[in-house]
């Protein structure tokens, strides 16, 4: 989609520190992290929040987001946060998963 941030990172028009990639999933590392790791998931077919994404798709994420978690955050625990439009802070509108972990977390919503 035009003038979508994700989606020219997919496209390679913008850079991105990939940690995981696959025909249908991108993992990058988020440019602002709030916590030791922070890492944004996102499907490669452009989506505007997850209430529009397919169920198959819902599921491709969070296959990708468990391959790559068990290559390292299951130990210390790690949290998956995605937010649906702006009263709940979503900035950037290709639907994306939050993965946070890496550290103690604080407790949510505080
Ligand atoms: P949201 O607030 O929409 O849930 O999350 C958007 C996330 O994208 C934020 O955590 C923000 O730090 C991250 N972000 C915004 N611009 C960029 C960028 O250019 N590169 C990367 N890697 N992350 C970004
Ligand atoms: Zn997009």
């Amino acid at each position: 989609m035009d003038d979508c941030l994700f989606c020219k990172m997919v496209a390679g028009e913008i850079p991105c520190d990939k940690v995981f990639e696959s025909d249908k999933v991108l993992g990058f590392k988020d440019i602002y992290p709030q916590a030791r790791t922070h890492l944004l998931f996102i499907h490669k077919e452009h989506t505007s929040n997850v209430n529009q994404m397919s169920g198959e798709q819902i599921a491709t994420i969070f296959e990708a987001i468990k391959t790559h978690t068990e290559e390292g955050l299951v130990e210390a625990g790690f949290r998956i946060v995605t937010n649906f439009g702006s009263n709940a802070g979503q900035t950037v509108f290709h639907t994306h998963f939050h993965v946070l972990g890496g550290e103690k977390l604080s407790s949510f919503g505080s």
